[in-house]
Formats: structure tokens, sequence, C-alpha cells
């Protein structure tokens, strides 16, 4: 197997165990696979060539085997709070969206998995779309790669939300391909499993699967707490309802002390009552759970609105009295249109009318 391929796969597609079978079958001493991973994905290294302590043959082996691509950044749009929205154009024309949260004393990354979403959720801008297509592990870890070697100064990338553009569970292959390379201790980007969070909207049937395959954190896009307005607001309760939802979540293997978070998007007039707040918190008890209530983020598509701060404040006060810890996480970047999928829908708009409404910073 020592004829040079005549299509190159990009490097950052393959397992650490792809790689080293690829090492083996090359004569290459094993160690080898790490050597080359670590420079890929912890010291960042912009090309083979720069992978200074590998022999020079064995890069021009990896240089005829292997393409080493980054992906593209389109365009840079900075909130007022610091959040800065990062538009990639995959080589397929395709745009994807990662946002970049600046946290007290770290980042943390937003990350997208599909070119659009097939769910359909009534309050999310990826939907609008449908599913575009699967993201490939490259695509999801160049996410990381395109932005974390830019960030400099104190403040560390630690932490990475799978909660971006489209359903993770729904493309389960190439995200566990790509946790695997996020998470690696040892010649991967080495990130914790405890900082890394995967967010669904209840794909049942790969729970058991994920419980297996990683020990990542899991979120729950909850939403409501009875049938009918799950059903409305996600249709993919109509499959797997609000019951067996819980029901999964609460046989869920988790480790000690870690909690399964549930976000609640606060919709006003729809989920946000105080017998809401009431069933919620009656509904989570079989689960050892935190709360995340993210207010609804307005956008032009929607006919949902926010709910004043009062009932905001109100809803957090009954979780609290039952003892639950539920954070009111604003979602950053209001002004940049940081909810998922809003900027890409714009900058897809936008390309046929080009008069960009926020203030965004073009990239090379
Ligand atoms: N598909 C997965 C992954 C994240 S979707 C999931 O649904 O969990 C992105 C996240 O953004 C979800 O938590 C969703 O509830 C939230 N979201 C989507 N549109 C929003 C909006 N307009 N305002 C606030 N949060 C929104
Ligand atoms: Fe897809 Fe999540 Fe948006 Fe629902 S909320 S449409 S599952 S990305």
């Amino acid at each position: 197997m020592n004829s040079k391929p005549t299509h190159k796969p990009d490097i950052t597609e393959l397992t650490k165990k792809e790689l080293t079978q690829w090492v083996k079958e090359h004569e290459l001493k094993l160690y080898r696979a790490g050597q080359i991973m670590r420079w890929i994905y912890f010291k960042h290294a912009a090309s083979f060539d720069k992978m200074t302590d590998i022999a020079k043959k064995t890069r021009q082996l990896l240089i005829d085997h292997f393409i080493f691509s980054h992906l593209h950044i389109q365009q840079i749009a900075t909130s007022e709070d610091g959040a800065r929205k990062y538009l990639f154009r995959l080589k397929d024309g395709n745009f994807i969206e990662t946002v970049l949260i600046p946290e007290k004393n770290h980042y943390t990354l937003c990350i997208s998995t599909q070119v659009g979403c097939a769910m359909g959720c009534r309050f999310c801008m990826t939907a609008k779309s449908g599913l575009i297509r699967n993201l490939t592990q490259g695509e999801i870890i160049g996410q990381i790669l395109g932005i974390a070697k830019n960030i400099t100064g104190k403040k560390q990338l630690t932490n990475i939300v799978l909660m971006g553009m489209g359903e993770p569970l729904a493309n389960y292959d190439n995200v566990i391909r790509a946790i695997d390379i996020i998470t690696d201790p040892d010649c991967g980007m080495q990130f914790s499993t405890r900082r890394v969070t995967l967010s669904t909207s209840g794909l049942i049937p790969k729970f058991h699967e994920l419980g297996r395959d990683t020990k990542i954190n899991l979120a729950i896009s909850l939403n409501a707490t009875d049938n009918r307005t799950r059903n409305m607001l996600m249709p993919i309760n109509k499959k797997y309802p609000i019951e067996e939802l819980i029901d999964a979540c609460s046989r869920y293997p988790l480790a000690p002390r870690n909690k399964i978070t549930f976000e609640y998007i606060l919709i006003k007039d729809i989920n946000d009552s105080m017998a809401d707040a009431d069933r919620l918190a009656k509904l989570l008890r079989p689960v050892k759970a935190k709360i995340n209530l993210i207010p609804f983020n307005e956008h032009p598509e929607s006919e949902f609105k926010r709910p004043d701060e009062s009932v905001i404040l109100s809803f957090q006060a009954v979780l609290h009295n039952k003892n639950y810890t539920a954070i009111i996480r604003r979602s950053k970047g209001g002004d940049i249109s940081a909810a998922c999928g809003q900027l890409c829908a714009k900058n897809i708009k936008e390309s046929a009318n080009p008069a960009p409404r926020y203030s965004v910073s073009e990239s090379p």
C-alpha cells in the first residue's frame, strides 16, 4: 500500500486508530501517529512543513498522501458583550456558525454538527432550512482548530458545547469521532470530558450508545412541561414524548456528582407560567438535573416573544424554592443574532442584498 493515492483524504478526517493503521502500513514507527496528531490538534501546526521534529522524508510522505485543509472564515461578527460569531464557508459553499463566548475566567466555544437541521423546532432559525447535510469529523473539529489558534492572552478556551447548528445525535458517528479527538488526553485536543457538553432535542434511541461511547456531559433541550406544548414547539416530541425522555434521562449513566442539564427556552405566554415552573420541578424529580433558563432570543422569522424580566425571575424563584440549580442563560451576542442559525440565514439573504445590519469584520 505504498503507492500514492489519486484522491487525497484530509488528515483531520482520520481517527487515531486510522492514522495508526496508515503509519503501520507505511512502515513508520507507531509513535509517529501520536506525534503527527499532537502537531495538528495541540500545537496547531499550519501545515505538514511546520512539523519540525518529523523527518523530511516522512513529511513528504504525508504530503503525498493527505491534504491538511483549514476551514475558511467568511465573516466574524463581534457583539457588544464580547461574544464572537464566526461564519465558516465549507468547501461545497455551505455555511456554518460557531460562537466564541467569553466567560469570567475562560472561553466556551459553541460548535455546529450539521448544515441545517431536520428537527423542525418552531422557535429555531436553523430549522428553517431543513437538513442540508451532516458535517464530517474534520469539519466539526475544524471549527475548534480555526478559532483556538487565534486565542491569545490569559483566558483560555477550556469548554466546548455541541449546541450550534444541527442535532448532534442525528450525525452520531461523525460526532463521536470528533469527540474522541477533542477529548483525547494524549494526542488530541486534550479537553476534559467534564468540560464538553452535547445538547440534544431528545433522540432517545441514541442515548444508550452515547452513555457507552463517551463520558462528556449531556444537555437536553426540553422547553416545555406538557406534551401538547412540546409537540407544537419541537415535533420530535410526537415520536419521543416527555415521559419517555425523562425516563431515558433517569437511566442515563452519569458519573458521581454529575448532572444532566435541561435547557428551557422561556417564551412569552407559551411555557412561562408559574404552573409550568411547578410542573418542571415535578417532572425532573427522577433525574439528577440542573436547569438552564434561556430567555427566548427574538428574531424576525418567529412569532414568539421573550417574557418580561419579572416573569423570568419569578420562574427561576419557583425552581430555586424547590432546590434546583436554575441559571438564567442570557444568550450572549443578541445584537449579532448569536442564537442558533441566525447569522447564517442573514448571510445567505444578504449575499443577494449585501447591506449588513450588524457590525462585522470581513475575514481576508
Ligand atoms: N439541536 C440540539 C443542539 C443545539 S440547538 C438541541 O436542540 O439541543 C441550539 C440551542 O439553541 C438549543 O438549545 C435551542 O433550544 C437554542 N435556541 C434555538 N433558537 C433559539 C432562540 N431563538 N432563542 C434562544 N435559544 C434558542
Ligand atoms: Fe435542530 Fe436544535 Fe434547532 Fe431543534 S433547536 S431545530 S434540534 S438545531
